[in-house]
């Protein structure tokens, strides 16, 4: 395999050490800013998702995320004391949502594997944005712990999940997630979540060329029709640690181009503003789409960078607030709450940080020169740390 033949590039760095003091303006009452539901970058990108990291643990260990060459045994994890409580991510949750997020994903690390989930997600489940309506309160997962959970997180108000699965072929998928979890496992775990409600469920599938390319037909046949929406994730240079090169990036036009030579597909509309994947449906005997075939996804983060409508802050584990998934610096919120800042406190810093944000690595990527460029990521921060 292709994976197994090139040497890796492993840099050694902890990112959680670079932190940026929350800006001292955001909590002077001269320069104070209260939410107003609607809060802008200098970009002009309204701020409506939020993606919160619950744990920078994990039970995988995929290698284009957490290579096992790092995140061995002796790899130190946050301490419990480090990580935000679930009233510190409500407290800070809820000043993001006055602002106008509509969205909360909780991601990790593997978000199922922190204890008492269920309690974080009833206390986000009953926010409400300031049209009084309930928020798109989502999860992305390995699926391992999935079937176990499933009933008593959507009992808990959880809406929908995401499941992470990168073939349907046992031995690719072990190779992947290097911990020989099962691909049955997985398929359980996304029938329960079926059962449970908490529907429409994506799965996602990160494609690294020549790794598990060829797991695209038999992925797709397998959820066409089945009220899984596939999506196909263009591998990325995110974080330090998974030595990625151009070369191991299959474009999405290309994984269209696959799919569509053996099940022929209609681009479809965004479902909405700022939507990361492009949407294909699958067409029915008349060359138009048919919804019982279904629909799949293309993210094509490298390929076609779609920074320009993107309205996504991260919290690490920790609080710190990132601004892009390419970051090397969060914004630490949790100090601020642990000095005693109150809520107006917390959506003033919020509202300064995010209106000074002019991050868009992706659309900047093929101009970067090369000591930034893709493949030299010193300085970025772990995906398993700010959450996908
Ligand atoms: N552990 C959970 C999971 O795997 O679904 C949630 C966290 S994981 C970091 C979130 C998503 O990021 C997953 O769908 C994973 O496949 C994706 N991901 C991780 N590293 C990636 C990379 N280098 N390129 C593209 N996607 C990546
Ligand atoms: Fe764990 Fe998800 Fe990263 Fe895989 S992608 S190592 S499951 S956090
Ligand atoms: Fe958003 Fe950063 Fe990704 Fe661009 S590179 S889409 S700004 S997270």
């Amino acid at each position: 395999m292709a994976e197994n033949s090139t040497p890796r590039i492993v840099h050694l760095v902890d990112q959680r050490t670079r932190r940026m003091p929350t800006p001292a303006a955001a909590l002077e009452p001269a320069t104070r800013m209260l939410a107003s539901g609607h809060l802008q970058d200098r970009l002009h990108r309204p701020l409506h998702d939020l993606r919160i990291s619950v744990t920078d643990r994990c039970n995988f260990r995929c290698s284009y995320c957490m290579p096992k060459e790092v995140f061995d045994k002796d790899y130190v994890y946050l301490p419990q004391s480090d990580l935000l409580s679930f009233e510190e991510i409500s407290r800070i949750a809820t000043q993001f949502v006055a602002h106008g997020v509509e969205k909360i994903r909780l991601t990790g690390g593997e978000p199922l594997l922190r204890k008492n989930l269920e309690v974080l997600v009833a206390q986000l489940a009953a926010l409400r944005t300031p049209q009084g309506k309930p928020l798109d309160l989502t999860l992305t997962t390995n699926g391992a712990l999935l079937a176990r959970k499933a009933a008593c997180l959507r009992a808990a108000g959880l809406q929908r999940v995401t499941v992470s699965l990168d073939g349907l072929d046992d031995a690719v998928f072990k190779r992947m997630n290097d911990v020989d979890f099962p691909v049955s496992d997985v398929l359980q775990g996304i029938a329960a979540a079926q059962a449970a409600g908490l529907g429409p469920i994506k799965v996602n599938m990160v494609v690294k060329r020549g790794t598990n390319d060829h797991e695209i037909l038999p992925m797709a046949r397998h959820f066409q029709g089945s009220g899984v929406v596939l999506r196909f994730i263009e591998y990325m240079d995110v974080g330090a640690t998974n030595g990625w090169r151009m070369d191991d990036v299959l474009p999405s036009s290309a994984v269209v181009a696959r799919i569509q030579a053996a099940m022929p597909l209609v681009a479809l509309q965004a479902a909405q503003a700022g939507e990361t994947a492009q949407r294909w449906g699958y067409a029915g005997a008349n060359g138009q789409h048919d919804p019982r075939l279904g629909e799949i996804g293309v993210i094509s983060s490298v390929t076609q960078a779609f920074c320009g409508d993107c309205s996504r802050a991260r919290l690490s584990t920790e609080g710190q607030l990132y601004l892009c998934l390419f970051a090397s610096q969060g914004y630490d919120l949790r100090s601020l709450v642990r000095a005693g800042a109150d809520d107006a406190d917390l959506a003033s810093a919020i509202a300064h940080i995010w209106r000074g944000r002019e991050d868009r690595y992706s659309a900047l990527r093929a101009a970067l020169p090369p000591d930034q460029g893709a493949g030299t990521s010193a300085q970025r921060v772990e995906m398993s740390y700010i959450g996908g």
